[in-house]
């Protein structure tokens, strides 16, 4: 009989190149797992969110996840599509231990088993513990169909694309087989979530539409728009609001501090006071807005957690958490979804912070690496992070202008950074103002027209600006051109 606590290691490092690991090497204790998550049945990400938490409840640590995909069901066809991701967690529960608390989760969560491999509300399947085989009446590890399956393989691939599977005579990488499979028809769709009330962003389909995020700043000095919107006048900020809806916006961005090069901050109070009455104003006195989302510019976690609790959904950092050691603590327990921007320094230093020995795509690739991996380690969800290379952030006018024309390097072609939704924010920036000889800002409409739709061109998801109308417009027919299937081009 096999003890699936002390399962057999079928596989050890070799000359194949593989690195395996058994237990975590500073605690013995500690066993590396990977388990499946699948729901079809309701708020399907939210079932998977809240299956992470009890996870950790139950002691076994979520230390990093997959993007989240839709994907058409397998073997039962006459069944909702399902969202699935994998997670890499941490544990000192032993294999059947580890099963036993998942299943209780699953319990937990309302799954009912109604027909085999049919609708449920939650999966959680063991893929892979440590490098060890177990074969048990209940427990068969490595999962045994792991291999046949896109919807596994896929997000398995964005943990541990060059880990080698541990089943007897397989000798390629996750990535490899993953790539030597027959493409999966209809394609997986990449689903980042951000609430109840507004659409999932799906970054892989090819005919996704452009979001316009509208910026509204409540701050007397901000480099564009500075003192139109004065917090304290309610009906102002409640017809630019409308207005913004009116026009095509599906995001607002709240500001209460500028970050434009050379800005002097605020002050957290200062910041509190501006932001939190209009977010209160617009979520519980404009009905039009209840469909879109609300997003928090900020830098403190402070204003970041009272502007969700005021019902923001999304928490936009350009530092992507750099400047207050709270910030992705803060970010994970909200469960909101994040945008983190590339930047360097503070809006004072940034300007000089310009150097990019590797080329601007590379460098700012890999400082947003290194910040998804701090993301991730605060506990924020890969499916709920949106990511921005920072135009005019620690660039100058050539990195601007490469960023616009290399997007899609940047999107496709990093290991690592595929799969996200991108938000691009050139809005009436200094190089427009510079290529155009246009100096003052709210006058480069026509230059901000070109970046929005060299966004698209390269495939942004969302676009921040300050003329919401034209913007529209310009993003309107740039979907129309960009936009396609590739089959239908
Ligand atoms: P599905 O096969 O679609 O995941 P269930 O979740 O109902 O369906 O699982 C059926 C049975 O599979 C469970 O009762 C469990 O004991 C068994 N099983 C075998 N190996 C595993 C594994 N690696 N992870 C989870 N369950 C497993
Ligand atoms: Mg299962």
């Amino acid at each position: 009989m096999d003890n699936p606590s002390h399962g057999s290691r079928s596989f050890t490092n070799g000359a194949t190149g593989s690195f395996n690991t058994t237990a975590n090497p500073c605690n013995p204790s500690l066993h590396r797992a990977f388990i499946a998550l699948g729901s079809n049945v309701g708020e399907r990400v939210e079932m998977i969110e809240k299956a992470c938490s009890e996870m950790e409840r139950a002691n076994i640590r979520v230390k990093r996840t997959s993007s989240l995909f839709e994907t058409a069901p397998m073997y039962v066809l006459d069944q909702d599509p399902f969202m699935n991701g994998v997670c890499e967690v941490e544990t000192s529960l032993g294999p059947l231990e580890l099963l036993d608390a998942l299943q209780a989760i699953e319990i937990g969560l309302g799954r009912k088993k109604l027909i085999d491999k049919g609708p449920r509300s939650i999966d959680l399947d063991i893929l892979l513990y440590d490098d060890q085989t177990v074969s048990h009446e209940r427990l068969n590890i490595p999962h045994q169909l792991m291999l046949e399956r896109d919807f596994v393989l896929r997000p398995l691939c964005q943990l541990i694309p060059h880990e080698i599977p541990p089943f007897a005579g397989h000798n390629t990488t996750y990535l490899s087989h993953l790539k030597s499979l027959p493409p999966p028809e209809p394609k997986p769709v990449a689903t980042t979530y951000i609430s109840k009330h507004f659409p999932p962003l799906h970054s892989t389909d090819p005919k996704r539409p452009t979001h316009i995020m509208a910026i509204l700043n409540l701050t007397p000095d901000s480099f564009s728009d500075g003192g139109k919107h004065s917090p304290t006048d309610l009906s102002t900020l409640t017809n630019t609001v409308r207005s913004f809806i009116a026009s095509g916006a599906t995001i607002l961005d709240i500001g209460g501090e500028s970050t434009r090069p050379g800005s002097t901050p605020v002050g957290e109070a200062e910041e509190l006071a501006r932001v939190i009455p209009a977010i209160k104003h617009i979520r519980t006195s404009i009905p039009e807005a209840a469909n879109i989302a609300i997003s928090i510019d900020t830098y403190r976690a402070r204003v970041a957690e009272e502007a969700c609790a005021a019902g923001a959904d999304i928490i936009n950092d350009v530092s992507a958490g750099t400047l207050d050691p709270n910030m992705l603590t803060t970010m994970a327990r909200t469960g909101k979804a994040v945008m983190l921007m590339h930047m360097r320094g503070t809006p004072s230093t940034m300007t000089q912070l310009t150097d990019y020995p590797h080329g601007i795509i590379h460098d700012v690739g890999a400082e947003l690496l290194s910040r998804l991996s701090a993301a991730e380690a605060a506990g924020i969800r890969r499916w709920r992070i949106i990511l921005d290379p920072g135009l005019g952030f620690a660039k100058n006018q050539p990195h601007d202008l490469a960023i616009l024309r290399n997007l899609h390097t940047l999107r496709s072609d990093i290991q690592g950074l595929q799969y996200f939704p991108w938000l691009m924010g050139p809005s009436r920036k200094r190089f427009i103002g510079n290529l155009t000889g246009v100096k003052n800002a709210s006058d480069r409409t026509w230059g901000t027209a070109a970046t929005v739709s060299a966004s698209i061109a390269g495939g942004a998801d969302i676009v921040r600006v300050h003329d919401v109308k034209e913007m529209w417009q310009v993003a309107k027919v740039a979907d129309a051109i960009y936009r396609v299937d590739e089959e239908d081009a």
